[in-house]
């Protein structure tokens, strides 16, 4: 075994450099990660940082970019960080500018910024609940990709990774209009995909289940909540940041190169469909 190796590295040592550099697609390329200072989108930057990526990440606060910045650097991952509030139309474009300032171009868009002010029966939500959801989960995520897409087609393609949750195949109780939301990035997706396909723009989503983030703990600070949500697994573990980022950076990498319009659901086989 050694000695086939030694002698492949004497013949051949750029094929066996290639192999060994097995996330080479993703070399080189420029990632916008939106709300990327903590949980799934930090795991995603790092994820694709760690394949080579430039990535750049923003949220709304500033300490919170600065964190996020020197813990990538720390670990050798090139990044670039900016506030960004996806909400705001201004700071959407300010985000776009800078990285195509300061990287030369986009490469790959992860979509994953949401909010979820209500809790409680879908019919006592209100008019302002639905605009905060719907505007900040599906329509910025629509408006970063209509933005960012121009600058990709100038590299010749690219990759837009849209976030949802296994709650848009099934609402959670007390989450209805998130969980709507969610079912909407479903359908971006696939109305997304055959458009940007000209322009040699991929775009797929991925659907996590329970993840322990700040966002989700709610579901996850009762033992009893985690128990009952463990009935619903096949792997019996909740899933961390880094189970949804290496999925993202599959999808955005060239071992993806053939799939479009679709959405991996990330549960630990919780089962959900439409
Ligand atoms: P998280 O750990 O709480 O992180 C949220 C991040 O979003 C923070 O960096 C926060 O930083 C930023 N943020 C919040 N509002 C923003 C805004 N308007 N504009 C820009 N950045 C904003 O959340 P997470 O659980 O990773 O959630 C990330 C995505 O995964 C969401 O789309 C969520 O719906 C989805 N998801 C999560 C789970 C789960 O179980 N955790 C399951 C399914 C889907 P600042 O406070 O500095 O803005």
């Amino acid at each position: 075994m050694l000695r086939s190796l030694t002698k492949c590295l004497l013949t051949n040592p750029v094929s066996v450099c290639r192999r060994t550099m097995s996330h080479s697609s993703l070399a080189g390329k420029t990632a916008i990660v939106t709300a990327s200072t903590d949980g799934i989108g930090l795991a995603a930057a790092e994820a694709l940082g760690q394949r080579g990526v430039h990535v750049v990440v923003s949220s709304r606060r500033q300490e919170n970019v600065d964190k996020a910045v020197s813990l990538l650097r720390s670990k050798n991952i090139q990044v670039t960080g900016t506030t960004c509030n996806v909400g705001k139309s201004e700071e959407r474009e300010k985000l776009v500018q800078l990285t195509v300032e300061q990287c030369g171009g986009v490469d790959i868009l992860v979509n994953n910024a949401a909010v979820n002010p209500f809790f409680g029966n879908i019919m006592d939500s209100t008019d302002a609940v639905w605009d905060k959801i719907l505007d900040i989960n599906v329509k910025a995520a629509f408006l970063m990709t209509k933005l960012v897409a121009p600058h990709m087609e100038k590299r010749g393609g690219g990759s837009v990774v849209f976030v949802s949750s296994v709650a848009g195949y099934q609402p959670m109780q007390a989450l209805g209009p998130y969980s709507v939301s969610k079912t909407a990035l479903l359908g971006l997706t696939r109305a997304l995909a055959p458009e940007l396909a000209h322009s040699n723009i991929r775009v797929n989503c991925v659907a996590p289940g329970i993840i322990k983030t700040r966002f989700s703990s709610a579901l996850w600070q009762s033992e009893d909540l985690v128990d009952e949500f463990k009935k619903q697994l096949a792997i019996k573990r909740l899933g961390e940041p880094k189970d949804i980022g290496g999925v993202i950076a599959f999808l955005c990498s060239d071992d993806a190169a053939y799939i479009t319009g679709e959405t991996i659901t990330v549960t630990g086989g919780m089962s959900c469909r439409l």
